[in-house]
């Protein structure tokens, strides 16, 4: 009912999104247990546990919730927490829900407060209290809706509030994923795609994918494209290193904006610490883009520690820019 998300449309899904949950590569402890909460729920006759998952941009919320629906056999509506503005935005959604379906909230954080009350006695008892008039004669009504499933998405778990949270009964993290994870998720998207590569062609993307799929299949996408040109249109190791360099993704998978964000760091700020506001303003990005999507990874791999004082380069981004520590 909303616009689909950028990687569905234009740039064309193609069918490479998993349908099943046996399609689905990595997260294993996860997805053992959803298996699990799936069967139960499908056995019980019952609308599954309210579900949070929480992780970066592009390791495979939305592809569950999608996953979760099928499995299920119920319908899945999409929502986002800026798209409801109004409370009665979302009233609208929850009383159009049929029996057990799922209904998913991506960005759920950014939900504002007037909505997440609205959320609370339809998540906990099946019921909308829906205020009629205003002023002195204004009265609550309490309305029932179908049993549903609310399944919600969120980059930042510290901002979702404790009442929103404690009523998930399930609430799971996604990790990065491994080189070796995203090089069997690069092979399956090239067969489906319909493009050969080796398994060390793979796995080569796969080390340079910042542990994140969408970012596997991006890239692969574009090594694809050099291929074509600048080869027979089959993809080895070594053309997935040559096209993957001209596209100034380097071996640790750090692009342009990575390096930019540690040069700054170290060349402006001796290494810093310095604030997350003006190293973004220095690297000329979006404070929100750099702390959701640069910094998760840069952390994670050791070129960036989080210091009570600010940012801070380690001594791994030196040596990874070839610059001495001073
Ligand atoms: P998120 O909602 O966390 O931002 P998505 O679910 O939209 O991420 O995933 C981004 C893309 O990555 C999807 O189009 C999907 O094709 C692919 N993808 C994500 N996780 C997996 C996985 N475990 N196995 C295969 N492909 C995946």
């Amino acid at each position: 009912m909303f616009p689909p998300r950028a990687d569905a449309g234009a740039s064309g899904d193609d069918g490479v999104r998993p349908r099943r949950l046996d399609d689905f590569i990595g997260q294993d402890e996860l997805r053992a247990n959803l298996r699990v909460y799936l069967d139960a729920a499908r056995e019980r006759g019952k609308a599954l546990d309210h579900t949070l998952f929480y992780g970066n941009p592009g390791l495979g919320k939305t592809t569950l919730a999608q996953i979760m629906a099928a499995e299920l056999g119920v319908n899945l509506i999409c929502t986002s927490g800026p798209v409801l503005e109004r409370s009665g935005d979302l009233a609208a959604i929850l009383t159009n829900l049929s029996r057990h379906d799922l209904l998913f909230v991506d960005e759920i954080h950014r939900m504002p407060i007037v909505v997440e009350e609205v959320l609370y006695p339809a998540m906990e008892d099946f019921k909308l209290d829906l205020v009629i008039g205003q002023g002195p004669a204004a009265r609550t009504v309490k309305i029932d809706i179908e049993p549903f499933t609310l399944v919600g998405a969120t980059t930042r778990m510290g901002l979702i509030s404790s009442p929103l949270r404690d009523r998930f009964g399930i609430v799971a993290r996604l990790e990065y994923y491994t080189p070796e994870e995203l090089a069997r998720i690069v092979a399956r998207t090239a067969r489906i795609l319909g493009v050969t590569i080796s398994p060390a062609g793979a796995l080569e993307i796969g080390r340079r994918s910042r542990g994140t799929p969408r970012i596997a299949n991006r890239l692969l996408r574009r090594v694809r494209d050099f291929a074509l040109v600048h080869g027979n249109g089959e993809i080895c190791e070594e053309q997935a290193a040559a096209a993957l360099q001209r596209m100034d993704v380097d071996k640790s998978g750090l692009d342009l904006m990575d390096r930019k964000i540690l040069g700054v760091l170290i060349e402006n700020y001796d290494g810093g610490p310095v604030g997350v506001r003006t190293l973004a303003v220095a690297c000329g990005e979006d404070v929100r883009t750099l702390e959701d999507i640069y910094e998760p990874y840069l952390i994670q791999s050791g070129f960036l520690k989080r210091t009570p004082r600010g940012r801070m380069a380690t001594a791994k981004a030196y040596k990874h820019l070839g610059l001495g520590l001073r």
